[in-house]
């Protein structure tokens, strides 16, 4: 299997440390407010990588963390707490408020048919953790400490800038992040940052250098190294972090292990909505339940999804989205076949989609491979066994639940044999009054040779 590395810019095969089993770390959410859809684009391709692994003969153990506290509403150190300034606009508590988003994560994970993490760790579970890796760092001499936290010296990480191809001297301070005097470089960032000495935070903790919290960076580097050792096999996230948060993060972690944070880094394009950035400071985010308030499923938003490569821009509209569930309705109609197929039908192989997903995710490329094999499949009298089989092969690596479709009742299935008989006669009128009636239930009905084979209408 091989994926694009954002590290060395080119196509690497995956070879675990290892194998089977594989480490994979995908950045998570910070749960402080409904997820928009640009978040969900992410998170369904890392279940596609997952899916694509495990179908690979890989064993992932996939670790997502859930951010409950230290990002700041500017991804660098300033501003207010993300969950503390929710909190205070809907008069709850820091503590109630990431109860109550990271719950919501979770059911999407479950209603967006998602593959179970490994493990979802906490930052707010994972402090001490979090305070003994900034005293390694302190230890080995990157930190410092200024009047409100403990700080990482980027200077004394000669790489700092690597990553993200930074041009360092370009990095004035002020440009998009409030200018902090007492820092060292612009670029130096919060591993630890005090509780302000007139304000108690709902969420605050002991450490060797004052209450405070930690910095949003330090929880990832703290947790991959708690769950999944020095070196992951596979990083991943969004494209946005690329020049800090992840810039950031191999700062910490290789400045205490000396051993490369990750061997592939993965990054996710954006998704643009009606041609801009998502974003919420922008107002045009889309949810979840504005998608299913307008009757779509959470497998037509994962059809959407798949329709376009990871690495490129993605776009959200809602004419794309209507396309998506088209092209859904054709493979749900398809495995509506497994209750009407015939004995003594055909056997044939499932389409290969392994193999094109194995090529660093191509989704768009499975799904014209998939489309291609339908279009010589739909015309042929299929084995049940040949369409069970596609259906299991589709879901496990899409997910897209065709196997749930449901059989009709028998009422309608009656209809369907009374409208055969009364076409049999030439009763034209009663034919078209049963097809009526079938339509008003939801079912269409396509007369082919071997007999009528009813589908679900659009
Ligand atoms: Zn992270």
């Amino acid at each position: 299997m091989k994926l694009f590395n954002t590290l060395t810019n080119q196509i690497e095969e995956v070879s675990p440390q290892n194998p089977p089993e594989v480490k994979v770390y995908t950045c998570g959410p910070t749960v402080y407010d409904y997820m928009h859809i640009g978040n969900w684009f992410t998170f369904i391709r890392y279940d596609l990588l997952i899916r694509t692994l495990k179908a690979s003969g890989f064993d992932p153990k996939w670790v997502i963390n859930i951010t409950d506290v230290g990002h700041l509403t500017s991804d660098a150190d300033t501003g207010e707490d993300k969950l503390a300034k929710r909190a205070k606009s809907e008069g709850k508590t820091a503590w109630e408020i990431a109860s109550f988003y990271t719950d919501y994560f979770k059911q999407g994970l479950v209603r967006l048919n998602f593959t179970q993490p490994w493990q979802m760790p906490k930052a707010t579970d994972h402090i001490q953790g979090q305070i003994n890796f900034i005293l390694g760092l302190e230890k080995k001499g990157y930190t410092y400490r200024t009047s409100d936290g403990i700080y990482y010296d980027t200077s004394k990480f000669p790489n700092y800038a690597s990553f993200a191809k930074l041009d360092l001297d370009e990095q004035q301070p002020g440009a998009r992040i409030e200018p902090n005097p007492e820092k060292h470089n612009p670029s130096d960032f919060a591993l630890w940052k005090f509780s302000p000495s007139n304000v108690q935070r709902d969420m605050e903790w002991d450490s060797p250098w004052g209450k405070g919290f930690p910095g949003w960076h330090i929880e990832c580097s703290a947790m991959c190294l708690r769950y999944l050792g020095e070196t992951l096999d596979i990083h991943s996230g969004g494209i946005d972090h690329i020049p800090i948060h992840h810039t950031n993060e191999i700062a910490q972690s290789e400045a205490l292990t000396g051993k490369p944070l990750a061997k592939i880094w993965m990054h996710t394009n954006h998704i643009l909505i009606n041609g801009t950035k998502i974003s919420k400071s922008l107002g045009n985010t889309v949810t979840l339940e504005d998608i299913e308030a307008k009757g779509y499923t959470p497998e037509t938003l994962r059809m959407l999804v798949l329709e376009s490569h990871y690495r490129s821009q993605s776009k959200f509209d809602w004419n794309s989205l209507a396309a998506s569930e088209a092209r859904l309705l054709r493979y749900r109609n398809f495995a509506a076949r497994m209750f009407q197929a015939e004995p003594g039908g055909q056997e044939i192989s499932p389409p290969d989609l392994l193999t094109v997903l194995q090529d660093d995710l191509n989704s768009p490329a499975c799904l014209a491979v998939l489309e291609n094999w339908l279009d010589k499949a739909e015309v042929l009298s299929l084995s049940k066994k040949s369409i069970v089989g596609t259906i299991n092969s589709i879901d496990n690596l899409l997910g897209l639940k065709l196997s749930e479709v449901l059989d009709i009742p028998e009422e309608l299935k009656q209809l369907i044999v009374q409208r055969e008989q009364a076409r049999n006669k030439q009763d034209w009128t009663k034919a078209d009054q049963l097809r009526a009636e079938l339509n008003q239930h939801g079912i269409t009905v396509l007369d082919r040779p071997s007999g009528p084979l009813w589908q679900y209408l659009a």
